[in-house]
């Protein structure tokens, strides 16, 4: 298999529901931040993220957004209202805070998914950390 290969694919974060979240025995779910869950346009969480990671919470799946964004502070104000753990500077590919947040949530790399929009960067990094790697289409901001 291809190390760049996607396990799954998606069109979108919100067709990442809990029923499948729940079939394929997913308890962490490592995310992506930009053109994955918002797009650069997007200050605030929207209604559907929002939505979105309640259900999943709901459904018992720990997030933790883990970005190589480097805005810390854009980072925290993005994540803050949504209550969920997020790792700025990530430098993925490597798979050091992929690894990190297993070893934090004490989750093992068969229960644990990485969801993200780029092949050189959230796919290869799942790989490296042995876990499954999950693509959504990259969302960009239409101008
Ligand atoms: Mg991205």
């Amino acid at each position: 298999m291809s190390i760049l290969r996607a396990d799954k694919k998606f069109r979108q974060f919100e067709d990442v529901t809990p029923a499948i979240l729940k079939k394929a025995n997913v308890k962490l779910l490592l995310c992506d931040l930009d053109n994955t869950l918002r797009l650069h346009s997007e200050k605030e969480p929207t209604d559907s993220l929002a939505k979105w990671i309640e259900d999943c919470r709901k459904a018992g799946v720990q997030i933790v957004i883990i970005s190589n964004n480097g805005r810390k502070k854009m980072m925290q104000k993005f994540c803050e209202p949504l209550q969920v753990p997020c790792v700025w500077w990530a430098k993925k590919p490597m798979s050091k805070k992929l690894t990190e947040a297993m070893d934090e949530y004490k989750t093992p790399p068969e229960h644990t998914v990485m969801l993200g929009d780029k092949w050189s960067t959230d796919v290869l990094a799942a790989h490296f950390a042995k876990i499954r790697a999950w693509k959504v289409d990259h969302r960009r901001d239409i101008v």
